[in-house]
This record gives structure tokens, sequence and C-alpha cells, in this order.
């Protein structure tokens, strides 16, 4: 009760408490407050209450391009889109080898509401010139590959794991796949493709997050993030092994009839 009674004017006690108050917004001053709000005093009613319930606790702010690449790669974006990546993947120097010795990025290529994802390693040297994944020789098979399978390059979407070349066409170092993952993820959670088909060991193995190799991984259906996933031989390892062609085709027959797409001739 004490405590709510008013201070007469001229009581020590009154004189205590303007003391402190004066103290508190000297020391605010100094800490660079120049207005004070008054409090609130408004109770929300029930129906306000629920309203706000339903809005995100705490608004995130709109991503800004000046946060490095690397926390940009992983840092769930706001409104995200592809060319936001795209030009995010762009700037990338989380790599210093990589960004210091590639011609362009390469980010991925075909239709952003594709029902299928063929997810590669890396571009190379050819990819490196163009800035479009798999042009080269290995690229070419694919894009046969593709054909067989009664679709085009520009209705499946095409991507790597890495956006950069490696120089020499070494394979992706641990840390670059790393760096580069974050854009990978988002990149298919925008296109949410209803199946992904990994080409090579890299591939499946950075998507699926393990170390189980290509020759017991592929032909079966795996899964990401709720996607069925099939992997399959790299088409460069088809140029260098053709009689590895036959598991590739009989992998692509499994996902096709998955996707509900029929072959003319099925014994093909
Ligand atoms: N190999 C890949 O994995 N990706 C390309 O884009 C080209 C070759």
């Amino acid at each position: 009760m004490e405590k709510h009674r008013l201070m007469a004017p001229g009581s020590p006690k009154r004189d205590e408490a303007t003391n402190a108050v004066l103290q508190k917004l000297a020391s605010l001053e100094r800490a660079g407050v120049k207005q004070l709000q008054k409090p609130n005093r408004h109770k929300p009613s029930l129906p306000e209450i629920t309203q706000q319930a339903a809005e995100p606790a705490v608004k995130l702010p709109a991503p800004t391009r000046e946060a490095p690449p690397l926390l940009a790669a992983k840092l769930p974006i706001v409104g995200d889109t592809l060319e936001q990546i795209r030009q995010e993947v762009a700037a990338c120097q989380c790599c210093p080898e990589l960004a210091s010795t590639r011609t362009q990025t390469v980010f991925g290529v075909g239709n952003p509401h594709a029902r299928l994802c063929f997810v590669g390693e890396a571009p190379g040297a050819d990819e490196d010139l163009k800035g479009e994944p798999f042009v080269g020789r290995a690229g070419q098979l694919l894009t046969k590959i593709i054909e067989a399978c009664t679709l085009t390059r520009s209705e499946v979407y095409i991507l790597n794991v890495l956006k950069c070349r490696p120089p020499g066409n070494r394979n992706p170092l641990p840390d670059e796949v790393a760096h580069c993952r974050g854009y990978l993820d988002r990149q298919l959670k925008l296109i949410q493709p209803e199946y992904i088909c990994c080409l090579g060991t890299i591939a499946a193995q950075t998507l699926l997050q393990t170390d189980t190799p290509i020759s017991r991984l592929r032909g079966k259906f795996h899964e990401y993030q709720g996607i069925p996933v099939l992997c399959t031989y790299h088409p460069a390892y088809l140029l260098r092994n053709p009689s590895a062609k036959k598991e590739v085709w009989a992998d692509m027959k499994v996902l096709l009839r998955r996707l509900g797409i029929e072959l003319e001739n099925s014994a093909s």
C-alpha cells in the first residue's frame, strides 16, 4: 500500500524518487535515447489475440544482399526465388579457389516447375564457358537419355551439386560441397519436383547424405525431403564404360514407370 501513496512535495522520499528518475533519464540520454514511448496500457481483446497468434511471432527481415554468401546459402530466405538464388550464386566467393578460376557460375536450366530434376556433380570446361549444365560430351549423352525417355531438356530441370568448375575437372572437395549445399537445397525446395534423378556418386551421396557406393544406390528409390530419388551412373562414366548403358536404361525405365510415362516399345 505504502508504494501507491502520493509523496508530499518536499518530502525526502519524493526527492529520492525524483533523483532516481532524473538519473535514469540522464543515463538513457547518454546512451543515445532521444524519445521515450508512452507505455501501451491497451489490452487486446480475445479476437485480437487470436488474430495475432496466426501471424508469425517475429517478422523476419527481408534478406539483405550484403549478407555473406555462406550465410545466405544456409539461411532459409523468406520469399526465395530461383532468380534471387541465381544472383547469390553468381556473386558467391565461398570457395576462393573456385571463385578465382571459374569463367562463370553454372546455376541450372530447364522448367522451374519440372516434375523431374536431374542432379549432376559439377560443371566441366564446356559448362564453365557456356554457363549451362551438361552441354559437353557427357551432357550430349544426357540429352540423348532424356530424349529416349520421350522428354526434352526444357521439360525437365538440370542442375549440379557444385555451381563452379573444379580446376582440371578434379572431384569436388568436401568443403566445396558443403558451401554449395544450401543453394542446391533451396533450388529443389522451390522447384519441388515429383522425382529426382541423381547422376553419379557425388550427386547421389551428397543429396542422400550417405557413403554408400553408387553401384549399390542405383536402380532403387531413396528419399530426399519426401521426394523419391532414383540414382544412376553419371553419363561421363558411360562414356568410359559404354557397357553400363544398359543399367542406366533399366534405371530410366523404373523412373518412367513411376512418372506414368509409357514408352512405345517398352522392350527397348
Ligand atoms: N558433369 C556434371 O556433373 N555436370 C555438368 O554440368 C557437366 C558434366
